[in-house]
Formats: structure tokens, sequence, C-alpha cells
């Protein structure tokens, strides 16, 4: 058992606190790695606060994981000490499913092993998170991280950005469609980069019209503020695709009524439930979908349209001590755009 430093939560109202927890020696199979920086979703907030029904405590977030392999399984040939890997939303799954099979763990039919607030294939060994200085993972569910992107910046690939790469590559978006992008936060800013390098027209829908100016600067081609109910109206009929990050509850149907026929509104945000209008799919033969993250080899695919399009996270870097007051911020959408906690600092 390896010691190791973290910060963990032990019920839904109390502040993270330091934790000690042991990681296990490399396997054959398993890579030791030295966490250097993990980025902050708003899924740990969700969780740690038992907004969806399902934590269990103590908990250690964390799944956007880049960091240096220390060593390696005596059967491991994927990886060697010293390579830059990263880690995502889930340690093991399966591997003999439909789903594993495709290449799609997310959605293992027995349940994939979540970074964190889950259990191990064993079913019974908890998982934890990249609130911490080091991790064990198996040699299959590590990625590369290109070596011109640089680590801090690369983490948030590891969740954000393959949420947002991976449906707008299954939907079939194509140069030239119109692609709405609902809420700037971590998900939403990178859901701009990727869709412009995707050669569509970008436009954002945002409650907070202060970040005009940054979601131009992200290569966004249009600003649409939702406070303002003109924009529901003027842009009435005109996306092909709608990417909705929100975290918080809201209106579907609007949303959807501002899709051109045939549309697909894709929701990512994970809050509440909320109501949903038959009308305001049937009238343009409109879709709604979800999608949830992506699997290993798509992962991989995306770290590697980033490094061709340099495409990193904007970043505020942190240390775990300021996870708190992260959290205060994110939840008042004041985030430029994702907190990146550095390890190596207290
Ligand atoms: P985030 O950085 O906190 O951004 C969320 C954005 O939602 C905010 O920046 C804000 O954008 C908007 N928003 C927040 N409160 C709002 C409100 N009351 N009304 C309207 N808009 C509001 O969060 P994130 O890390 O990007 O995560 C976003 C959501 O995706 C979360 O629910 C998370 O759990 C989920 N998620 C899902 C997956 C998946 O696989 N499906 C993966 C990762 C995360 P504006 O200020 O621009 O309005
Ligand atoms: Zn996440
Ligand atoms: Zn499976």
């Amino acid at each position: 058992m390896l010691e190791t430093f973290a910060y963990a939560a032990n019920s839904p109202q109390s502040p993270l606190l330091p934790f000690s927890l042991n990681r296990r020696e490399p396997g054959p199979h398993d890579v030791l790695i030295d966490i250097k920086f993990c980025g902050v979703c708003h899924s740990d907030i969700h969780q740690v606060r038992n907004e969806w029904g399902n934590s269990s405590y103590p908990m250690v977030p964390g799944h956007e994981i880049v960091g240096i392999v220390n060593r390696t399984g005596s059967a491991v040939t994927r990886w060697k000490t010293g390579d830059r890997v990263g880690v995502g939303c889930f340690v093991d799954s399966c591997r003999t499913c439909e789903a594993c099979t495709s290449g799609e763990e997310q959605y293992c039919e027995q349940g994939a092993s979540f970074t964190y607030n889950c259990y191990e294939q064993d079913k019974v060994t908890p998982t934890y998170g990249g609130y911490s200085r080091h991790i064990t993972v198996d040699e299959n569910y590590v990625v590369r991280i290109p070596e011109n992107l640089p680590l801090d910046q690369a983490a948030p690939l590891l969740c954000a950005g393959i949420t947002t790469y991976s449906p707008l590559r299954h939907f079939g978006v194509k140069p030239g469609d119109r692609v709405g992008v609902i809420g700037l936060g971590g998900l939403g800013h990178l859901g701009i980069k990727l869709a412009r390098a995707m050669a569509t027209h970008v436009t954002v829908f945002s409650h907070s019209p202060a970040k005009q100016a940054d979601a131009l600067n992200l290569g966004a081609d249009a600003f649409a503020s939702t406070t303002d109910p003109d924009t529901f109206t003027r842009n009435r009929g005109g996306f092909d695709f709608i990417l909705d990050t929100v975290s918080a509850n809201h209106d579907y149907n609007a949303y959807l009524n501002l899709l051109r026929r045939d549309g697909t509104l894709v929701l990512v945000g994970l809050p509440e439930p909320t109501l949903l209008a038959a009308g305001s799919l049937i009238f343009r033969r409109r879709r709604l979908a979800g999608s949830l993250i992506g699997g290993i080899r798509e992962t991989q695919e995306m770290l590697d349209f980033c490094a061709k399009h340099q495409i990193v996270a904007d970043i505020e870097r942190i240390g775990l001590a300021d996870i708190n007051q992260a959290y205060t911020r994110m939840l008042c959408s004041d985030v430029r755009y994702r907190f990146v906690i550095d390890l190596e600092r207290d």
C-alpha cells in the first residue's frame, strides 16, 4: 500500500478537508501515476453535495487527472516511467459487454468503475479520485497526453473536453453547421473551441452578459444573452445542433424551439429533472439526446485532435486548500473557465 495525501468530503454539508488514503501497489497490469494536476468539474460539486442522490463518503473527487508515470507493473508494455498520462472519469469496466467491446466503456452494461464515488470491478473496493497525489490505474484505462499540450491546461480535456467532443462527433456535426453552446463554464468554453475547430458557426447562449467578450475571444461567432427574451424569438429555428452544458435547472423547451427541422439538442449538463413538452419535438421532427463523456479510444482521439488544433483549457490554478472557495465561485458561474488543482502546491 502506498499512502497518499488527498482532500475528501465527509458529508454533503461539510467542507472538503485533508485526508490520507492508500493506493494499491501496482499489480502486473497497473501503472502508478504521480498526479500533477486535476481539473475541478461541476460533477464534483453535484456529487460532494449528493445532488444525484448516490453519494458515499468519505469522497475524494476529481476525474480530470494528469500526471507522470512513476512505475509500472511487470506486464505493462504500453507505458514507462516518465510518460505524460491522463485518467478521466472511469478507471475500469467489465471489458466484455457490447459497450466495452465497442470502445464505449462509459456505457458498460455491468457498470463502469467511475474514478470516484464508485467501486472497482470487484464491486467492494471504493474508488477515490484525483484530489490526491497518486493513483494506481490499469494500463488500459490510461491515455497519453501529447507533448505539445501543457499538462495543467490539458487536465480539463479528460472530462470537459471529451464530454463536448464526443457528441459533436457522434451526432455528425459538419463544417458550416450552426451550433449553439448553452452555458459558458468548463464544458462550454471547450465546446466553443472544439466546435470552431470543426469549422462550424458557433453561438454561445449565456445567462452572464459579462461573458460576451470572452465568448468571442474563445472563438464564438456570436453571443446571445438568455436573460433577454428577444434571444428566443430572434434565434427561433436557426440551429442544426445545440449542446446544453448548464448545471442548473432551466427550460429545455425554449432551446428546442431554436432548432431547425431535424435539429438535435444534446444534454450534457445534469441538473434536477425538468418538464418537456412533446410539441417542442414534434413540430420540426427535432431530437433530444444525452451524452456521457466518451470511451478510452475516443478520449485519445480527442487529445490528438486538441494537439493538432492547439486546443487547451483556459484555467485558474489553485492548491488543494483552495477547493472549497473554488466550489463557491463555480456555483456563482465565476470561473474563467476551469479551476485546476496543482497537486504540488499546499
Ligand atoms: P460549470 O463550469 O460550473 O459551468 C456551468 C455553466 O452553466 C455556468 O458557467 C453557467 O454559464 C451556466 N449556469 C450555471 N448556473 C446557471 C443558472 N442558474 N441558470 C442558467 N445557467 C447557469 O460546470 P461544468 O463543469 O461545465 O459542468 C456543467 C454540467 O455538465 C454539470 O451539470 C456537470 O455535472 C455536467 N457534466 C456532464 C458530463 C457528461 O458526461 N454528460 C460530464 C461533465 C460534466 P453562463 O454563466 O454562461 O450562463
Ligand atoms: Zn466531469
Ligand atoms: Zn462492460
